[in-house]
C-alpha cells in the first residue's frame, strides 16, 4: 500500500493517536482509505511521508445512544452502522448512508472519512449537516466541538487545525414527521451532475411545526435558506399555492456552478417535498 519512503503508523490507542498526529503535524490520517485509494491516478497511491491509520483505535469505533443523541466514532465503518438498523439511525441518514458504495467499500468507509474530504461534500454531509450534527475535534491536550455544517469553509479547505483528528459524530435525535433523502448522481463523478436533496419536517394538525430543506451540488455551498423554513413554520397544510411558489423563488437562486440540471432537479424536489408534507 505504501510508496517506497513512506511511514504508516498503526496506533493502538486515542492517546497514541493524538501523540503521533502532534509529533508528525503533516501525517494523512488513512481512516476506511477507500477515498484516498480511489483518488490514485496509477496502481500505487501517492501517499506522503507519514501516514496514521486509524484501524487499531477501537475507541473510535464506539457507538453511544442516549434519548437524545446517538454518538458515532468516526472510524466506525459504515457497514457497522446500518447494522444499527432503522429504528436507531435517523431515517434520512440511514438512506444517505446506504448510498455510499458497494458492500466492500461500505465496509471499509467511515463516516469520518465522509466528512473530512477537503473541497467535497460528500454524501453524509448535508444530511449530518440538517439534522445539526457535530464532530469531536481532538488533539493532544485539547478538544472541541464543531458543528459538521462549519466543517468545510466556503474555499473548501477544513476547518480542522494542525493536528486535529475526528474521534466522534455526535447526532441529535428528534422526531420528524417526514424525513426525506434523495440522491441524483454521485459527488465523485461531477459528469454526473450530483445534487442530493434532504428535507425534515415536524407537523402537527396540518400546521407546520419545524421544516428543514437542504440541496448540495458536492460543492462547498449549501442550498439552505433558513428564511424560507422560518416563514412555512406555523403555515397550515397542505401549503398554499403562492406559499410554495414564494419558496421556490427563492431556492431558484440559491447557490453559484450548478448546471440547469442540478438546479432543476433541487427545485422539483423542494416543490414535491413542500407539496407532500404530511397532515400531522
Ligand atoms: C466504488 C466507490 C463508491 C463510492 N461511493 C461513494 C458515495 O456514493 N458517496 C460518498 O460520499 N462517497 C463514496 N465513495 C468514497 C468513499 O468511500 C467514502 O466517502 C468514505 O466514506 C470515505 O471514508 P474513508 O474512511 O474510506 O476515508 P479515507 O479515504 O480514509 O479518508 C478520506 C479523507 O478524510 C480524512 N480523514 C479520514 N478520517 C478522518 C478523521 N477521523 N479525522 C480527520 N480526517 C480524517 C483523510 O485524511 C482523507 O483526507 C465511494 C468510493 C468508492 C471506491
Amino acid at each position: 500500500m505504501a510508496d517506497r519512503g513512506t511511514a504508516v503508523y498503526f496506533p493502538d490507542t486515542l492517546g497514541e493517536l493524538l501523540l503521533l498526529a502532534r509529533r508528525e503535524p503533516d501525517a494523512l490520517i488513512y481512516s476506511g482509505g477507500t477515498f484516498i485509494l480511489n483518488q490514485r491516478v496509477s496502481r500505487f497511491a501517492d501517499l506522503p511521508p507519514a501516514v496514521i491509520s486509524l484501524q487499531d483505535v477501537e475507541e473510535l469505533k464506539r457507538v453511544s445512544r442516549s434519548e437524545r443523541y446517538l454518538e458515532i466514532g468516526a472510524a466506525l465503518p459504515i457497514r457497522d452502522i446500518l447494522a444499527l438498523g432503522r429504528s436507531n439511525v435517523p431515517e434520512c441518514l440511514y438512506s444517505a448512508l446506504r448510498m455510499i458504495g458497494p458492500a466492500a467499500v461500505a465496509s471499509l468507509a467511515t463516516l469520518g472519512g465522509n466528512i473530512a474530504v477537503p473541497g467535497r461534500i460528500l454524501t453524509s454531509v448535508p444530511v449530518l449537516s440538517l439534522l445539526d450534527a457535530r464532530v469531536e475535534l481532538r488533539r493532544q491536550g485539547s478538544s472541541r466541538w464543531l458543528a459538521v455544517s462549519r466543517v468545510h469553509k466556503p474555499n473548501g479547505n477544513l476547518e480542522l487545525a494542525e493536528s486535529e483528528v475526528i474521534t466522534r459524530v455526535r447526532i441529535p435525535l428528534q422526531p420528524w414527521s417526514v424525513e426525506v433523502f434523495r440522491r441524483f448522481g454521485s459527488e465523485l463523478a461531477p459528469e454526473s451532475e450530483p445534487l442530493s436533496f434532504c428535507g425534515l419536517a415536524r407537523t402537527s394538525n396540518r400546521i407546520v411545526e419545524e421544516i428543514r430543506i437542504i440541496g448540495s451540488a458536492g460543492l462547498p455551498a449549501p442550498l439552505r435558506s433558513r428564511d424560507v423554513e422560518s416563514e412555512l413554520v406555523g403555515r397550515r397544510i397542505p401549503l398554499a399555492e403562492r406559499d410554495i411558489a414564494t419558496a421556490v423563488e427563492v431556492y431558484q437562486t440559491l447557490g453559484t456552478g450548478l448546471t440547469p440540471i442540478q438546479r432543476d432537479r433541487f427545485v422539483r424536489l423542494v416543490q414535491w417535498f413542500l407539496l407532500n408534507l404530511p397532515a400531522s
